[in-house]
C-alpha cells in the first residue's frame, strides 16, 4: 500500500541570475540570463515527491500577491490539491535572489522567507487533521519554528512517520530531534547539527553516532558528489554517487529528499530509499533550476536502469 506523505514547509519564487562570476560586497556584475520560477525547499521536496509519482497533500502559505497567484498556479500545473496552501493577509510571499556562477555552478542565495515563515497556532489547527491521517510527515526548517514544533508533535503523537532535512540550517531542539524517525541534513548541517566536521567521509559515521545520542532513528547524510551515507544505528552504508554531468547543483538535497521520501512511501526500506534518492537528487543536477529541475517517475526509473 502506497503511503500519504505531507509535506510543511516553504514556498517561495526563485529570482536566478547567471552569471560568469558572482559579485563580492560593492560590486555589481552584469549577468547573462535570469529566470523567475516557482521554489523554497517545502516546494521544491514536494515537487519532486509529487514528480516520483508520490501521494502527497503540500502545506505551505503565500501572501496575496502576484507570487502568491505564482504559487497556486504552479501548486494546479504539479496536479496539487491546493487547500492547504494557506493565504497571509499581510505579509508577502517568500523570495529567493539566487545568483549562479555559469563557470564554476556555485551559487549564493538569500531567502526572505515572508508568508511561510508566518504560520500562526490556528493554521497549524487547520492542517492537524490531515497531519493524523498521513503516514509520513516531511519538513525543513525554513518555516517558522514553533509551527515545525507543532506539527511534529501532531505527528508525533499519531505515529506518523517524521523526515526532518534541516535546512537551512539553524538550531534544532533536542526535544525535537528525539521525535525524528529520518534526519536528512547535507554534510556541513550535519557538521553544525553534531559539532562533529565533517573533512572526510569516514566522519559522517561520528557525526550520526551524535544524532542517535540525541534519539534521531535512522541518520542519512548527502554530501554531493561524494554521495550518500546512511545509518540506522545498526548497519551503515555509502550510497556511491552516480556520475553525471552537473549543470546546477541546486536544489540537488531537496531533489534528494522527494525522491527518498516517495521510496519510503511505497515501503522501501532505509537504503533503498536513500538509493532512490541518490538517484533523483543526481538527475535534478543534470538540469538548470531547482523545482523545473526535478525529474519524474519514468525518467528516474529509465535512469536507474540505464545505470545497471
Ligand atoms: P544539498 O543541495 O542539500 O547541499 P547535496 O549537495 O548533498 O545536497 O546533494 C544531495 C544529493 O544529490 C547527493 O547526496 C547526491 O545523491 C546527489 N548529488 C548532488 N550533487 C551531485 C553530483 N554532482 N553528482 C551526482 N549526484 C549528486
Amino acid at each position: 500500500m502506497i503511503k500519504k506523505i505531507i509535506v510543511v514547509g516553504s514556498f517561495v519564487v526563485d529570482l536566478t541570475s547567471r552569471a560568469s562570476h558572482l559579485p563580492v560586497p560593492g560590486e555589481t556584475v552584469i549577468g547573462s540570463a535570469f529566470k523567475l520560477g516557482p521554489g523554497g525547499k517545502g516546494a521544491n521536496q514536494g515537487v519532486a515527491a509529487k514528480r516520483a509519482g508520490a501521494d502527497i497533500v503540500m502545506v505551505t502559505k503565500v501572501g496575496k500577491d502576484a507570487f502568491g497567484d505564482i504559487a497556486l498556479k504552479n501548486f494546479r500545473d504539479e496536479g496539487f490539491d491546493t487547500k492547504h496552501i494557506l493565504l497571509d493577509d499581510e505579509k508577502e510571499t517568500g523570495s529567493a535572489l539566487i545568483m549562479v556562477d555559469e563557470n564554476s555552478g556555485q551559487n549564493m542565495i538569500l531567502v526572505v522567507s515572508g508568508a511561510c515563515a508566518n504560520f500562526s497556532k490556528e493554521d497549524i489547527s487547520r492542517i492537524e487533521a490531515e497531519i493524523i491521517s498521513s503516514d509520513i510527515l516531511l519538513t525543513q526548517l525554513e518555516i517558522n519554528m514553533d509551527a515545525i514544533e507543532k506539527s511534529v508533535d501532531i505527528a508525533y503523537q499519531n505515529n506518523v512517520d517524521i523526515v526532518l532535512n534541516p535546512a537551512p540550517i539553524q538550531d534544532v531542539s533536542d526535544e525535537l530531534l528525539r521525535k525524528v524517525k529520518y534526519i536528512t541534513p547535507n554534510e556541513i548541517e550535519a557538521s553544525i547539527l553534531t559539532g562533529v566536521e565533517i573533512k572526510k567521509p569516514e566522519h559522517a559515521s561520528d557525526s550520526a553516532k551524535v544524532f542517535f545520542e540525541k534519539g534521531v532513528k535512522n541518520v542519512v547524510i548527502t554530501l554531493g558528489e561524494m554521495g550518500v551515507y546512511v545509518s540506522d544505528g545498526q548497519k551503515e552504508e555509502w550510497v556511491e554517487p552516480y556520475k553525471v554531468k552537473a549543470v546546477e547543483t541546486t536544489g540537488a538535497g531537496d531533489a534528494f529528499n522527494g525522491g527518498f521520501v516517495t521510496a519510503l512511501s511505497e515501503g522501501k526500506n532505509l537504503f533503498e530509499a536513500a538509493r532512490y534518492g541518490n538517484a533523483v537528487g543526481a538527475l535534478s543536477v543534470t538540469k538548470l533550476g531547482t523545482a523545473p529541475a526535478m525529474p519524474y517517475k519514468k525518467d528516474i526509473e529509465e535512469f536507474i536502469r540505464s545505470k545497471g
